[in-house]
């Protein structure tokens, strides 16, 4: 089967990428199709992009619209794979434990994954800015470090997050808290979480009110 990782910005026209995997369906078929945005902290990608009248949200309230009608007409045919797997990256909602105490959330463990930059340094992934490498192409994982970020990670997460709402559904990891070769808890990617997440549970649950047989069967939501 083939795997599609899409990665998006402000200016991607997510329509024109969902009618490209609808016209290639037959070509590309059995295929899946994971969605991620260019990480947008600690970095200044964004810088040139427009915050406000982007192509992105423009895009998405047009296929919101055909996502609606399709429940609306009851006509599951009208939801291709390609918008389904849309819709199934963008509703957080599977039943994530609750990271804090002494669970260690469902994120990565740094090392399980990396990404190395042209000077052979190893990073987290390739969403952490460079300010915090966990080891060279030389010389391997640094395990001291690597253990230090877990023991941070899990601090800064019990001092900010024990009474968060929707921690069970907040993605913040290490790629919105690496700063400055250290660990900081970011109250602007916290807020931009929770604005983030409010907008998805109201077009998540009008969708649940207009059709929620179909989005169930399509989605299959795990629903908190
Ligand atoms: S740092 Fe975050 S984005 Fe990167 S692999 Fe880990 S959990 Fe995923
Ligand atoms: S929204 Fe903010 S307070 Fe809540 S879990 Fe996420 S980072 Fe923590």
């Amino acid at each position: 089967m083939l795997m599609f990782s899409v990665t998006f910005d402000l200016e991607t026209d997510m329509e024109k990428v969902i009618g490209f995997f609808d016209d290639n369906e037959k070509i590309f078929s059995p295929y899946m199709i994971r969605y991620g945005r260019v990480a947008e902290f600690g970095t200044n990608y964004y810088d040139n992009q427009d915050l406000k009248n982007n192509i992105l949200n423009n895009s998405f309230g047009k296929l919101y619209d055909k996502f609606y009608d399709a429940l609306s007409d009851n006509k599951e045919s009208n939801v291709t794979l390609a918008l389904k797997s849309l819709y199934s990256t963008m509703y957080p909602l599977d039943y994530k434990q609750k990271f804090v105490g002494n669970d260690y959330k469902e994120i990565c463990v740094p090392g399980s994954k990396m990404a190395v930059s042209p000077d052979e340094n190893i990073y987290i992934c390739e969403k952490v800015n460079q300010a915090y490498p966990i080891g060279t192409l030389d010389k391997g994982f640094c395990l001291e470090k690597i253990n230090s970020l877990i023991g941070k990670f899990v601090n800064i997460i019990n001092n900010n997050c024990a009474t968060c709402n929707v921690s069970r559904l907040c993605d913040m990891c290490y790629a919105q808290m690496i700063c400055d070769s250290d660990l900081c808890f970011s109250k602007t990617a916290c807020e931009s979480a929770c604005l983030a997440l409010k907008k998805s549970l109201i077009s998540f649950y009008s969708l649940l009110e207009k059709n929620e047989k179909m989005v169930k069967k399509i989605l299959n939501p795990k629903i908190i």
